[in-house]
């Protein structure tokens, strides 16, 4: 099966302004940012969306959220808030399937989102 845009990333064949890796995960600015600050963080190891994740799963989805928290901190976001996004599917506006979690801050949101 051919790579997502995110292994591709991931393994350096396509450019990206990273900004964390570990042996987990890697989170990188989105290239269409929706907000002044934009960050996708995805795992390195392949689940295609959150419907598709498994229990066995549990340890890396949950180091996802803390790491999502610890980024925000680092870029500022803490104090005035920022918002966590996982799009799940057709509907819920998926385009890359590999599990990412956008980090969207420097701006207050809006709800319900669009
Ligand atoms: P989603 O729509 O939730 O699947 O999010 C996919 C995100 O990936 C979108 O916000 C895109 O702007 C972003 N994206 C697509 N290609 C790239 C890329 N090469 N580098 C950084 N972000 C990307």
């Amino acid at each position: 099966m051919s790579k997502t845009i995110f292994e591709r990333i991931r393994d350096r064949e396509i450019p990206a302004s990273i900004v964390f890796e570990d042996e987990d995960v890697i989170a990188f600015r989105d290239i269409d940012p929706q907000a002044p600050i934009h960050i996708l963080l995805t795992p390195k190891r392949v689940i295609p969306r959150i419907n598709e994740a498994l229990s066995s799963d549990k340890e890396l989805l949950g180091t996802l959220l803390l790491k999502a928290a610890e980024i925000a901190r680092n870029q500022g976001l803490a104090e005035n808030g920022y918002r966590l996004v996982i799009n799940n599917g057709p509907d819920g506006g998926e385009t890359v399937p590999h599990l990412h979690c956008h980090i969207l801050g420097g701006r207050t949101m809006k709800w319900p989102p669009g």
